[in-house]
């Protein structure tokens, strides 16, 4: 029950880096840059690209091995950027050759979706950058991928083909997609998600959603208890 509508989402390719125009362009805004340094810069990764065949012509995973959400936000003076999901060819790819491509990209958008559900019930406001407080949001952006994944009225996903893709994708590691923090233990990860799917599995009696709000309400009150204390 949020407003999804002006949400976007967008990939990222590494191939952006044989742009020379692109990568001006992001030299000056990002990091302030002149015209001559920028153009400096975009013609040194273009030399790189062209003259280091491991880069693959920036089409190397490391270039993009990242899924985020973030809010909107104002970037002045070029106007406002919408609330954005970004997805890299660095994940993607790599599970579809693993064989999950049936599962890796809708459980990764609906992780990130489940950002964008909080962004909008406020649930960073006030928030820190201790590891305890961005546990608390990717466990439950986990039990939102897997609440939505699972419901009848969501992806309504096997659970088993779910959890098969769960097991590989927590234990690569806590984490590294979208924060440099604690995401959770592989074992934490996967009883939040256990948890949004059971959740699901008793509303689909309803045919029920829950609002956003509950949900928040019921993971908190649940949290202790995934987290094994
Ligand atoms: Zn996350």
């Amino acid at each position: 029950n949020i407003q999804s509508g002006d949400i976007i989402t967008v990939p990222i390719h590494g191939s952006m880096l044989q742009n020379r125009d692109k990568l001006i362009r992001v030299n000056k805004l990002l990091y302030g840059e002149d015209e001559a340094n920028a153009a400096y810069w975009a013609d040194f990764i273009l030399w790189l690209l062209a003259n280091v065949p491991q880069y693959r012509n920036g089409n190397h995973p490391i270039f993009s091995f990242n899924a985020y959400s973030q809010t909107s936000l104002d970037f002045y003076p070029f106007g406002t950027i919408p609330p954005k999901i970004a997805l890299g060819d660095g994940i993607i790819a790599p599970y579809a050759d693993l064989g999950f491509g049936d599962v890796a990209p809708q459980a990764i958008f609906a992780h990130e979706y489940g950002h964008q559900v909080q962004f909008q019930n406020e649930v960073f406001s006030g928030g820190t950058a201790d590891p305890e407080f961005t546990r608390r949001t990717e466990l439950m952006a986990d039990g939102f991928a897997a609440y939505y994944l699972s419901h009848a009225r969501g992806a309504s996903m096997q659970w088993k083909r779910v959890q098969q893709f769960l097991q590989v994708f927590y234990n690569l590691g806590d984490c590294y997609f979208d924060s440099y923090t604690h995401h959770g233990t592989p074992a934490q990860r996967m009883a939040a998600a256990e948890w949004g799917y059971r959740l699901a599995d008793n509303a689909q009696k309803q045919g029920h959603i829950l609002t956003s709000s509950q949900f928040i309400a019921l993971f908190d009150a649940s949290l202790p208890k995934i987290l094994g204390r």
